[in-house]
């Protein structure tokens, strides 16, 4: 009996490391037409600007973002087997917090014009971190508090330290998450809000992949949320460095 379960689990553990290893070839090789696509509508946009004929443009502008969303989607699903198949490498080095997050967030106006992103940061908060991987967690925070928050308002980032961490809240006045449905929020798949309209579609992979980054990093993830009110996503980290005098 013993040794019949111990097979079925190495053939089960097996089938998943096949999955898990096309996944990562597969989302591998989407990313090279993506980029050709992404390439070509970027040089006929120029092209027809030079030719002063810009009826073509939105279409291709409609093409480069969906070129986007698709490479943003093959990148979770790398992120995903990778993490799976135990191959997430860390490559640490000193950042400056404040700093970091104020170029993220000075990214993000860009994608929309309903929304006002604040960002309230002490100077000094230093630790040893994947800049990569922390950029990947903010843009995630601040695209969900931006796509959860429909009827516009402001997304409030703050970079403060306490104790031997230090911390980054993103905080939006959105729709907020049901209580029954929080729990599950960093699930791999989940979703709170199923079937809301195609502007707020993901995958449900975005919070699973934040948290395992930043618990790699020796650090937490969490969040409170009340519906109809918003949510407050904030995560630590540990400091390289003695804080500074906290925000008051
Ligand atoms: P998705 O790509 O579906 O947004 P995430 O893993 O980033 O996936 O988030 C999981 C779910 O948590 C989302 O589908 C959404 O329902 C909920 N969620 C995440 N961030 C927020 C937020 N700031 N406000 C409200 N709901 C959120």
């Amino acid at each position: 009996m013993l040794e019949q379960e111990r097979v079925a689990r190495a053939e089960a553990e097996a089938a998943a490391r096949v999955k898990d290893e096309f996944l990562a070839v597969a989302a591998h090789e989407l990313r090279t037409p993506v980029t050709t696509i992404k390439g070509y509508a970027q040089l006929l946009n120029r092209r027809i600007t030079d030719a002063g004929d810009p009826r073509l443009r939105p279409t291709l502008e409609i093409i480069d973002q969906a070129a986007n969303r698709l490479m943003r989607l093959i990148q979770d699903v790398l992120d995903v087997s990778a993490t799976a198949l135990g191959r997430f490498e860390l490559r640490r080095e000193r950042l400056d917090l404040g700093a970091l997050v104020a170029e993220v967030a000075g990214r993000v106006p860009s994608l929309t014009e309903r929304h006002r992103v604040t960002v309230s940061a002490i100077a000094g908060v230093i630790v040893e971190a994947d800049r990569d991987r922390i950029e990947q967690v903010l843009m995630n925070l601040l695209m969900n508090a931006i796509r959860y928050s429909p009827h516009q308002g402001v997304v409030a980032v703050t970079v403060d330290a306490c104790g031997p961490e230090a911390t980054v809240s993103v905080q939006d006045q959105g729709l907020g998450i049901p209580a029954e449905r929080q729990a599950r929020i960093f699930e791999l798949f989940y979703r709170a809000h199923d079937g809301a309209d195609r502007d707020r579609q993901g995958m449900g992979v975005g919070l699973h992949l934040s948290r395992q980054v930043i618990e790699r990093h020796g650090g937490r993830l969490t969040f409170v949320s009340a519906e109809g009110q918003g949510s407050t996503f904030w995560f630590s980290l540990p400091l390289a460095e003695p804080a500074p005098a906290p925000l008051s």
